[in-house]
């Protein structure tokens, strides 16, 4: 059994959890792994630590878990993600983020191993993530749907320290991109941000690639780059449908693929004298985040204020995190005893959304 779902099917949003396999130098130190699988979408950390310690293994549950020997192609199959894809087609606005500790497998999960891509983009293989999965659902939903007109574009963007770059234009790294809030869209929009038409599945898989790169360079005096800032690939699904009288019926729906930074930066950096301000905006990103994530998910909060408006990530993610979208939270964690006290926080984290 590698895969358990709960009886709860989900509302606006799902949770689902992903557990990488321990690695090879989790082995070779003889790491244990500390998260057992009970059943039902349901996960018990034993933070015991041995007899004596006087601490319950503690249980977790949320509506789906995918265990260490899950493959790429059951995250796409089991999480929900088609679900959100479909919606996403008929008009809705839709976000899958991937939440959890540097080296937890949230970028594993959403596109891979590094190197997959290159020379013959559209070569698919055991190990692609979920984003170019989700692209094959995409146009196969959209094959089907013959006598509706589709336009899709499609926009990658990184924040960085509260400032938006595009990584389909990097010479935007010099200069940031603002966002801004349009009366018109009722909703947020970064001002300048390229966006790509994508005729083909060969174009989105285009975009993926193209961001991916400008992502890798120009980081060279900071490896941990990556751990430290949020992705968000966009695609724009907007359709006209020959309705009755010649009316044509309209929709636009957008599905967001989101790679945050690393969860343990909210505490890690806190103290750093120089990236203080840095960490203090990694911070405000994801606690933000969770905190308008757990106000929306609790029933007496719900209609509440809830503060979008307070970092730039929740502002893009706003549309979709409220009313008529759809979220599905991806929290990934380690097995390995030694990163349990993070894992434990992802876990929480993570149970505060549901
Ligand atoms: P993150 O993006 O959360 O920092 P990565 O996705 O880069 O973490 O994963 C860290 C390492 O673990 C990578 O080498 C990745 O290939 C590997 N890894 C992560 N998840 C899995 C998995 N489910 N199966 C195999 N290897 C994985
Ligand atoms: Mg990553």
């Amino acid at each position: 059994r590698i895969i358990t779902k709960s009886d709860d099917d989900g509302d606006n949003i799902n949770v689902v959890v992903r557990v990488r396999p321990l690695n090879d130098k989790e082995k070779r130190g003889s790491d244990k792994c500390v998260i057992q699988f009970p059943g039902n979408g349901q996960l018990l950390v034993d933070n015991t630590g041995g007899s004596g310690s006087g601490q319950k293994p503690k249980l977790f549950s949320y509506n789906v878990v995918f265990e260490p020997a899950a493959i790429q192609e059951d995250i796409l199959q089991f999480s929900g993600m088609k679900r959100l894809i479909e919606m996403s087609v008929e008009g809705y606005r839709c976000t899958c983020f991937c939440y959890g500790q540097t080296g937890s497998g949230k970028t594993h999960t959403l596109t891979g191993p590094p190197g997959l891509f290159g020379l013959r983009p559209s070569s698919y293989s055991d190990e692609h993530g979920l984003i170019f999965r989700s692209f094959l659902y995409l146009f196969q939903l959209i094959k089907q749907k013959s006598d509706v007109h589709f336009i899709l574009k499609a926009s990658y963007l990184e924040i960085y320290n509260e400032k938006v770059i595009d990584l389909l234009n990097p010479g935007s790294a010099r200069k940031p991109l603002a966002v801004r809030w349009s009366k018109k869209a009722r909703g947020f929009f970064v001002e300048n941000l390229f966006t790509v038409d994508c005729e083909e599945l060969d174009d989105l898989i285009a975009v993926l690639e193209e961001g991916l790169r400008n992502r890798a360079v120009g980081r060279h005096n900071m490896n941990d780059y990556s751990s430290r800032s949020h992705t968000i690939l966009t695609v724009y699904i907007s359709s006209e449908q020959p309705a009755e009288n010649g009316v044509f019926l309209s929709r636009s729906g957008k599905i967001n693929f989101v790679d945050l930074a690393g969860s343990e930066m909210t505490k890690k950096t806190q103290s750093e004298g120089k990236t203080l301000e840095e960490a203090n905006n990694i911070n405000k990103s994801l606690m933000v985040l969770g905190y308008c994530i757990s106000s929306l998910s609790d029933q007496k909060r719900k209609n509440s204020h809830i503060p979008y408006r307070d970092s730039k990530l929740t502002k893009l993610l706003a549309d979709s995190l409220a009313g008529n979208g759809v979220t599905l939270m991806i929290a990934c964690i380690s097995p390995a005893k030694f990163n349990i006290n993070e894992t434990i926080n992802t876990l929480r984290y993570a149970a505060r959304a549901k």
